[in-house]
C-alpha cells in the first residue's frame, strides 16, 4: 500500500468530502496531523485521565473514540463537540471480543486508529501478605494484559498505515514502588518494557510509542484513597500540588502530535517533579 492510499485509508472518504478536498497528495500526506480529523481511540475515556484526553484530542479536531465497560449510550461528547466526532464505545480490556469489536466499530465508523491512549487501568491496593490472587491477577489483566490487547490491534491497522502514534498510560508508581501497591507497580513497570520492546518493533513503519507516568492525580481512582493520604502524597510533590487529569492529557496530546514525532520509547513524567531522578 503507498503512503497516499494509507492516509485515504486513515481518514476515510467521508473526512476528505468534509474537508472539500480530494484524496490528500504529496510526502506529507500518510501522516494526519492535530484538526486534521485523525481518528483517536482511548481506553478508559469514560471519566478522569482518560476523558480529559478524549476532550484534549476532540478539541484539536481529531475524531474520538472512548472506551467504557458499562453505559456507553449514556456519554456525552466533550465540550462542545459534534456528536459525528465522538462516539463511546462499550469495552472490557479483558475481554478480547469486545476489544475487536471496539475497533471494528471504530473502522467502520472512521477507519482505522491513528492514535491510541491505552489509559483504562485500576487499582487494588493490599500489602502483599495480603494480596490474594484475584487482586494481581485483575491489575495485571486490565492494565498491563489489557494495554497489550488495544496496542496489538492497533498497531496491526498503523502498520498498514504507515504511520500511528501509540500512548501507554504508566504511573509514578512503576519507578517509587508504593507500599500496598506491588501488583499496581508491576502492571505499571510492565508497560515501560513492553513499550520500548513494541517501539523498536515498529519504529520502521513511523510508528512511535511512548509512556507517560503520572503522579498524583485528581480523579476517582486518588478519592478512593481519603484526604490524608492524597494530602500526604501531594506533600511529596515539590510543585505542590497534585495534578489535574487536563495536566497528563497535554502529555498525552504532546506525544501524539507531529512535534514528538522523534520522539519514541520514552517515559515523560507528569509528577509535579514527585518522581525526579528514578
Ligand atoms: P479513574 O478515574 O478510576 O478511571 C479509570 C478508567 O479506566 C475508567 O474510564 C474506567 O472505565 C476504565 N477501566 C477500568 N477498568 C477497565 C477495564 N477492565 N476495561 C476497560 N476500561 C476500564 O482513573 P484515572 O485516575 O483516570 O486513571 C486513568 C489511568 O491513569 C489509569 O491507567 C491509572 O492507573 C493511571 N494513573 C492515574 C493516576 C492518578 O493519580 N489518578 C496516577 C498515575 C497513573 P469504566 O469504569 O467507565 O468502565
Amino acid at each position: 500500500m503507498s503512503r497516499e492510499q494509507g492516509a485515504s485509508e486513515a481518514r476515510g472518504q467521508g473526512a476528505s468530502e468534509a474537508r472539500g478536498q480530494g484524496a490528500p497528495v504529496g510526502p506529507g500526506a500518510a501522516r494526519a496531523e492535530p484538526g486534521d480529523g485523525r481518528v483517536v481511540l482511548v481506553t478508559g475515556g469514560s471519566r478522569g485521565i482518560g476523558a480529559a484526553c478524549a476532550a484534549w484530542f476532540a478539541a484539536q479536531g481529531d475524531r474520538v473514540a472512548v472506551t467504557t465497560r458499562e453505559g456507553p449510550e449514556e456519554l456525552e461528547p466533550p465540550g462542545r463537540v459534534l456528536q459525528e466526532r465522538f462516539c463511546a464505545l462499550r469495552c472490557d480490556v479483558r475481554d478480547p471480543s469486545q476489544v475487536e469489536g471496539a475497533f471494528r466499530a471504530v473502522e467502520e465508523r472512521w477507519g482505522p486508529v491513528e492514535v491510541l491512549v491505552a489509559n483504562a487501568g485500576i487499582t487494588r491496593d493490599a500489602l502483599v501478605l495480603r494480596m490474594g490472587e484475584d487482586d494481581w491477577h485483575d491489575v495485571l489483566e486490565t492494565n498491563l494484559t489489557g494495554a497489550f490487547r488495544v496496542a496489538k490491534r492497533a498497531v496491526a491497522r498503523m502498520l498498514r498505515l504507515r504511520h500511528g502514534r501509540i500512548v501507554f498510560v504508566s504511573s509514578v508508581g512503576a519507578f517509587v514502588g508504593l507500599p500496598g501497591q506491588a501488583n499496581y507497580a508491576a502492571s505499571k513497570a510492565g508497560l515501560v518494557g513492553m513499550a520500548r520492546a513494541l517501539a523498536r518493533e515498529v519504529a520502521s513503519r513511523q510508528i512511535t510509542v511512548n509512556v507517560v507516568a503520572p503522579g498524583v492525580v485528581e480523579t476517582d481512582m486518588t478519592r478512593v484513597l481519603g484526604e490524608e493520604r492524597v494530602g500526604e502524597l501531594v506533600g511529596m510533590v515539590p510543585l505542590g500540588r497534585a495534578g489535574s487529569p487536563q495536566d497528563v492529557a497535554a502529555a498525552v496530546g504532546f506525544l501524539a502530535s507531529d512535534a514528538a514525532a522523534y520522539i519514541t520509547g520514552a517515559v515523560l513524567p507528569v509528577d509535579g517533579g514527585l518522581g525526579m531522578g528514578l
